[in-house]
């Protein structure tokens, strides 16, 4: 699996000769011949693509450039023949082999689609897809004198160690009946009691220390009406959900798929919040905007909490080849620093690897025709800087718009620059 520093260091990644090659391989469903026609279906992709590389230029400068590209494409294609069509794992490889670039990650088969693609950039979208908003997620699953915590990332489930918590059972089941039961009793349930506060801190001081941003519960319902007291109140704003579960016979897959299964609703849910919170921000003037050019320009400001992009928003824009700005209107000349501009066909893939290096939470929405309105791309704010309020009716509380201004100097300067120039 892929961490986030990894990530990182793709979307820091750039070759001038357009030559950064991304393939995500999406496994078929298991049949017959699947395997083959995905090793087709791979080298129709790769030869499309050193189509569209050699049709691109053949000036002597790119063909040395297309040598890159015609190198990785090969690796690929014979790599495809060992890529196993049993619908486990998806794969995704990212390769340069003019700046000597080659690594591959194994994902959750949750992609939409193999592709190829060859660009300045590797194209993260997909990444950005199974990521979304992808907090650090515990599964516990808790009884009466057992817990187990898990990780899940990227649909891959990880049991913790050192929680498993076997409380020490002395006396269980012993006593006599009759004679000491009724104080055994009492013991058992104020051991479990015990037993449910420990884990209970244990997800508290997790919470605490970023193990994880939000948690699971898998357990009996019974149990649950035992445990509920004993979470802090932050642990249980934290829980998206439970499940039912016993905790020594339920399986990996079962767990993994309630847990994916509840988060995947709470994801929708808050999607929709936060595109309805957005969107009424925005019209009051507060901690929403909407729009490219105005998303692009808070992006910049280090001003957006969330990014919301339609799931099939493309737009165009250029981007500076100096500082690097990214602007909505396709001028030749950057507004920032003078310097010529390129085009950029898809900003919606241009700016993620801003969104993946600031860590900004990011949603795609799907079918919401309030939304669609708006342009498609829309972001809520943490904050909103004065002088990205500039052209707005309403300014809005100076003092909180200069602290903001204290943090991103550099940015600031440069939009003054901008405005001046
Ligand atoms: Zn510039």
């Amino acid at each position: 699996m892929i961490t986030r520093e990894q990530i990182q260091e793709l979307a820091q990644f750039e070759d001038q000769g357009n030559s950064a090659l991304s393939f995500y391989f999406q496994p078929a469903a298991p049949r017959n011949k699947a395997h083959k026609e995905e090793a087709i279906l791979t080298k129709d992709l790769a030869r499309e693509a050193l189509r569209k590389l050699e049709s691109k230029g053949s000036e002597g400068n790119n063909k040395a450039k297309n040598e890159s590209a015609r190198a990785d494409l090969d690796r690929i294609v014979r790599l495809s023949h060992d890529l196993r069509g049993n619908g486990a794992h998806a794969k995704a490889i990212f390769a340069c082999s003019a700046q000597g670039f080659w690594r591959e990650y194994v994902l959750p088969a949750q992609l939409s689609a193999t592709q190829l693609l060859v660009d300045r950039h590797f194209h993260l979208k997909p990444l950005a897809h199974l990521l979304g908003a992808f907090p650090g997620l515990g599964v516990v699953l808790v009884d009466r004198h057992r817990a187990r915590l898990f990780d899940l990332r990227l649909g891959e489930l990880t049991e913790r160690e050192g929680f498993f918590h076997p409380l020490s059972r002395r006396g269980r089941g012993d006593g006599f009946a009759g004679y000491d039961g009724g104080h055994a009793q009492r013991r058992v349930a104020d051991e479990a009691r015990q037993h449910f506060k420990f884990v209970a801190d244990f997800i508290k001081d997790a919470l605490e220390k970023g193990m994880f941003e939000h948690w699971i519960l898998g357990c009996q319902e019974t149990h649950w009406s035992q445990f509920a007291p004993q979470l802090h109140p932050e642990a249980a704003q934290k829980l998206l959900g439970r499940f039912s579960a016993e905790v020594a016979r339920v399986s990996r897959d079962e767990i993994r798929t309630q847990a994916e299964r509840i988060f995947a609703d709470w994801q929708q849910r808050r999607s929709a919040e936060t595109v309805r919170e957005t969107l009424s921000q925005a019209r009051s003037n507060g901690r929403g905007v909407t729009g490219l050019r105005r998303v692009l320009r808070s992006l910049e400001m280090g001003e957006i909490q969330i990014l919301l992009i339609g799931d099939n928003y493309v737009a165009q824009a250029v981007e500076c080849t100096g500082c690097g700005h990214l602007d909505a209107h396709l001028v030749s000349l950057c507004p920032v620093c003078g310097r010529e501009t390129r085009e950029v066909v898809d900003v919606a893939e241009a700016i993620l690897p801003w969104v993946i290096r600031h860590n900004i939470e990011l949603f795609y929405v799907k079918d919401d025709p309030e939304f669609d309105n708006v342009g498609n791309i829309a972001a809520l704010l943490r904050f909103r800087s004065a002088l990205n309020n500039s052209d707005k009716v309403q300014p809005i509380n100076e003092g909180r718009a200069n602290s903001s201004l204290g943090r991103q100097p550099g940015l600031v300067g440069r939009y003054r620059g901008a405005a001046s120039g």
